[in-house]
């Protein structure tokens, strides 16, 4: 009864939502400078009731809407933000920029954001109509591409006092995520040397940029001797300049530094300190340590994450309009190859019966199945500031079709597709599962008792520390995911 009235309100409220998710999708604003769509989400939250806070944990973009009073207090998590350079005319079948080098929806988060605030105001209908004691928290969480702005927030306290906590990813299929993911460091390292000219004084010149090709030279060899699971790529940012003619006097090397473990990334950034320290030894240059962020690995939680499963089942894939099929055989076709991955890897974590019907799925354009519940977990190699929020409550998230089949991460194919119909029926469907889940919760609060229990066994009785030392402030620096 509560959930049907819950979806109801969803669907009523549907037009509003579509609204600002395209809106946000045209303001197109990179980590910690989503000014615009931080007032297209907080106009909503006023508009329905919510108190608005803006500004929280001292990120200026950080903002959360809240209704309700008491216990159960749950959390719905939205992002906003866009990637550089991905600037795309929205339903084109082929790479075609409007605004050269503009930034551009590349990972869907203009959805992301605006299906969490439907399931909010479904929620706080349900709060409003059962008279039930609860709390629902809009969370705006700035800065997820190469920021990790959730782990700024969680640094501040902003999740504590949380029952649960839910959110979830676009995709190009649908599933309940049960697995983890890497914790990450991002660290520059700032060498300072000495200029000259490199044909008549190279004696007096101490090269900056020789430290920097040291120190990844002994990053190589650190590989071996550090978790198999661990990654350390870099990027080296600035080199000095273009004139081989001069010793440089400064050159940047910008580190991620991942591994499943947050003790296990503190140990390999301190071994590689070491290293960026032995090269500016061995050059007779300055190295500065920069810390840019972290983020913690993802604890996920099968207890709720099985209720989303459970909603995603009940509720059921959208229908297609032909025209919108039409687009996803496009974007599917033209992909290649590599469009097999995403059903591949989750047909691994299948058993053999479930398997089959997995990979029945090959070659639809658009996957309007729910893959099997998965009781293991896919681990993901890349990283997410949700893990922040994973420490602090039992959290689950889910992934919903909202493009087609195979289209890449952080690809003009996703900005193209993230004004259509694939993309707001998706994101509807998305809010409707995580209310659902939700409404779970406030008529069964064993479900998060259960919950909490699954989280602390999964702890071994480690507690939350945020990775970002005192004093960091959030800034965007390239992309990590
Ligand atoms: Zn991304
Ligand atoms: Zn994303």
């Amino acid at each position: 009864m509560g959930k049907q009235m819950v979806w109801e309100e969803i669907d009523r409220k549907a037009a509003e939502i579509l609204d600002a998710s395209d809106e946000i999708w045209g303001c197109a604003e990179t980590a910690f400078a989503e000014e615009k769509s931080v007032k297209v989400l907080c106009d909503l939250l006023r508009k329905e009731g919510f108190e608005v806070e803006e500004g929280l944990a001292g990120v200026a973009t950080a903002f959360k809407g809240t209704f309700g009073s008491g216990k159960p207090v749950i959390g719905f998590l939205g992002e906003f933000d866009a990637l550089s350079g991905l600037d795309q005319e929205a339903g084109a079948t082929e790479k075609k920029q409007i605004h050269a080098g503009a930034p551009g929806h590349g990972c869907g988060h203009n959805m992301l954001g605006t299906a969490s605030l439907s399931a909010a105001i479904g929620i706080k209908r349900y709060l409003e109509e059962s008279k039930k004691p609860g709390t629902v928290v809009y969370f705006g969480c700035p800065g997820e591409e190469g920021g990790s702005g959730k782990a700024f927030m969680a640094k501040g306290g902003v999740f504590a006092g949380l029952d649960a906590a839910l959110t979830w990813h676009p995709g190009d299929l649908t599933r309940a995520d049960t697995g983890s993911s890497l914790a990450n460091y991002q660290v520059a390292y700032k060498f300072y040397g000495t200029s000259a000219h490199a044909g008549g004084a190279p004696h007096l010149g101490r090269s900056a940029l020789d430290a920097c090709e040291l120190m990844n030279m002994g990053v190589q060899f650190l590989r071996e001797h550090v978790v198999p699971e661990a990654r350390i790529h870099y990027a080296i940012t600035n080199t000095g300049g273009y004139s081989p003619n001069v010793v440089q006097p400064y050159a940047e090397v910008l580190y991620l530094i991942r591994a499943p473990k947050n003790k296990q990334v503190e140990e390999i950034y301190r071994r590689v300190n070491k290293i960026a320290e032995g090269a500016a030894h061995m050059t007779e240059t300055r190295v500065e340590i920069d810390f840019v962020k972290g983020c913690s690995n993802l604890i996920s939680n099968k207890v709720i994450a099985k209720r989303l499963w459970e909603n995603l089942t009940e509720l059921g894939a959208p229908e297609y309009t032909a025209e919108e099929m039409e687009l996803a055989r496009s974007i599917s076709e033209g992909v290649g190859d590599s469009r097999f991955e995403s059903l591949e890897k989750v047909a691994k974590s299948c058993n053999k019966e479930q398997k089959k019907e997995v990979l029945a799925h090959k070659g639809e354009s658009m996957y309007r199945f729910i893959a099997p519940f998965d009781s293991v977990g896919i681990m993901s190699f890349g990283s997410t500031d949700v893990g922040d929020v994973s420490w602090n409550c039992p959290t689950a998230q889910a992934y919903v079709a909202t493009w087609a089949a195979g289209t890449p991460g952080h690809s003009w194919q996703v900005v193209t597709q993230g004004k259509s119909g694939l993309a707001h029926k998706g994101l509807i469907y998305a809010a409707k599962a995580m209310a659902g889940a939700a409404v779970d919760m406030y008529e069964n609060p064993a479900v998060i008792e259960e919950a909490k229990a699954e989280m602390l066994e999964t702890l071994e009785g480690d507690t939350y520390h945020c990775p970002i030392p005192d004093g960091c402030k959030p800034r965007a620096i390239g992309m990590t995911k």
